[in-house]
């Protein structure tokens, strides 16, 4: 059995209290977790505390090398590190793969940035009274940073906090999903081997419901950066008061299809946008709003496509789509197709479970107020309507509590011109769905999908204090 422990000031520490950690998929006990009390988290924020000194001192090409160092420890351990995924969150091993090449370069990226860190000089003497005086900014680190990560890229989100706070010479107390706490602790070694001072960063394990509060609230910590659902985002904002935050949350993203679009070309890319780890993705494609003219004919192949997707083991090679988180999510989903069909709406595929796996599930002419529609699903479920104009597929697309990414697949320039004004979200995806990502772009969302910026040097801006240096030469 392997029996966890938590990261703090350097030491693996063993918990009071332990939880077993099952595989979603096999329901197979994979290791015991300690769980976390007010008392450890207030270790790890003293301990971050400690070192912030150490941390804002250090040289911007000491922080590099500690990340390039980490860099090439996941790659070495790079088979092993898509395991731990596959394992703890069911994610399929090919996807887990990408999600630890994506890791890799996203540590690299932070590797990077941490060496431009730039201030700007200002003309002070373009204001009256300013004359004879040189200005300066610089980027200084804020001190200790929270981390609070989702289930669904237990690596690749962690490093989106992680890179970025240490390039800037933070300190970091992270808290993984209970799900997935077995990829942070084998980060905590990694880092510990890269050779990062000891408290630089710690590791909490157990309930976000129970050291939520402790983890957001300490007078200490300067920055709370939390990926997850807007529930439990909205509660942090809340109570952080002064603190920085930053509040990646979820969706209900659209792709629109203009009528002027190859078809075929862009099936299989939709199906992965709604499918890719059974829709767990906060971009996953949740609504698609097609063409009138095209709309029988994109239906029929969507579903044949689908239908093809192997369902299994998330460590099998050739699976698509394993189970989901929970069973609760099985459940709930379940409901909701229920509640979609009672609302005129038509299951063209799916719409039943086996086990933790819910099957591929397409759904035709769904109203907009239905939970499917209008709450983020979260599970592989996808919905496809007809629209008979670009006007109505904006207003269906803005007509959302969310507003993370937005795609839409057009041969019209100006078309495309018009919906990138007329989108209300974070990123407009042209001829993508809107589940495209790559780790240095500005992403993050509107209304209810967040507040601020990831891409590391969007987060590090996120994560450093502006400071004015003016010299008085007069
Ligand atoms: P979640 O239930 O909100 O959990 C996220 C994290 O918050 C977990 O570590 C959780 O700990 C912790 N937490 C729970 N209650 C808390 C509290 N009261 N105070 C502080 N922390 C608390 O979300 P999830 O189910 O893991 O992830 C799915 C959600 O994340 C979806 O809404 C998805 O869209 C969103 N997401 C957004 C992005 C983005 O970049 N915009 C990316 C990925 C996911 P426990 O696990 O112990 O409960």
């Amino acid at each position: 059995m392997l029996k966890k422990k938590f990261f703090i000031n350097g030491e693996w520490i063993e918990g009071n209290h332990y939880q077993s950690l099952t595989s979603p998929y096999s329901e197979e006990v994979i290791a015991e977790i300690p769980q976390a009390s007010e008392k450890e988290v207030d270790q790890a924020i003293e301990a971050a505390d400690k070192a912030r000194e150490v941390m804002a001192k250090m040289s911007a090409h000491e922080r590099a090398a500690i990340l390039e160092n980490l860099v090439r420890l996941i790659e070495e351990r790079a088979a092993e590190a898509a395991e731990i995924i596959a394992k703890e969150a069911a994610k399929p091993i090919t996807t887990a793969k990408a999600e630890v090449a994506r890791t890799i370069a996203t540590y690299k990226f932070a590797a990077e940035e941490a060496k431009r860190i730039y201030g700007e000089t200002l003309p002070l003497d373009a204001a009256q009274g300013g004359e004879g005086r040189v200005a300066y900014t610089v980027r200084e680190p804020l001190g200790i940073v929270t981390a609070i990560t989702p289930f669904n890229f237990p690596m690749n989100l962690v490093a989106h906090k992680v890179g970025p706070a240490l390039a800037a010479g933070n300190t970091i107390v992270l808290k993984p999903a209970s799900q997935t706490p077995l990829s942070s602790l084998f980060l905590g070694e990694l880092l510990e081997e890269a050779g990062l001072p000891k408290g630089a960063i710690n590791i909490v394990t157990g309930s976000g419901r129970v050291v939520g509060e402790k983890i957001t609230t300490d007078d200490r910590v300067s920055v709370v950066t939390f990926t997850g659902s807007p529930a439990v985002g909205i509660g942090i904002r809340n109570k952080a008061g002064l603190k920085r935050v930053i509040l990646e949350l979820g969706s209900n993203s659209a792709v629109i299809v203009d009528k002027n679009v190859e078809i075929d070309k862009i099936i299989s890319r939709c199906v992965t946008g709604a499918f890719s780890f059974q829709g767990q993705v906060c971009i996953s494609l949740q609504r698609i709003y097609v063409h009138e003219e095209v709309y029988e004919s994109f239906v029929e192949r969507f579903v044949e496509q689908t239908s093809q997707l192997k369902i299994g083991d998330p460590l099998h090679p050739t699976t698509d789509v394993s189970a989901l988180i929970t069973r609760n999510d099985v459940e709930r989903s379940l409901a909701w197709i229920e509640e979609a069909k009672e609302g005129g709406a038509k299951v063209a595929l799916g719409g039943k479970a086996e086990g933790n796996v819910l099957y591929p599930t397409v759904i035709l002419e769904a109203d907009s107020s239905l939970k499917v529609s209008c709450q983020e699903v979260f599970a592989p479920i996808v919905l496809i309507n007809k629209i008979q104009s670009m006007e109505e597929a904006y207003q269906f697309v803005n007509d959302s509590r969310y507003g993370l990414q937005a795609g839409i697949y057009t041969n019209d320039v100006f078309t495309a011109l018009e919906a990138s004004e007329k989108l209300h979200v974070g990123g407009v995806m042209i001829n993508d769905i809107p589940t495209f990502r790559v780790d240095h772009m500005p992403y993050g969302g509107v209304k209810e999908s967040g507040l601020g910026r990831e891409g590391i040097k969007y987060t590090i801006e996120e994560m450093t204090e502006l400071k004015l240096i003016v010299w008085n030469k007069n």
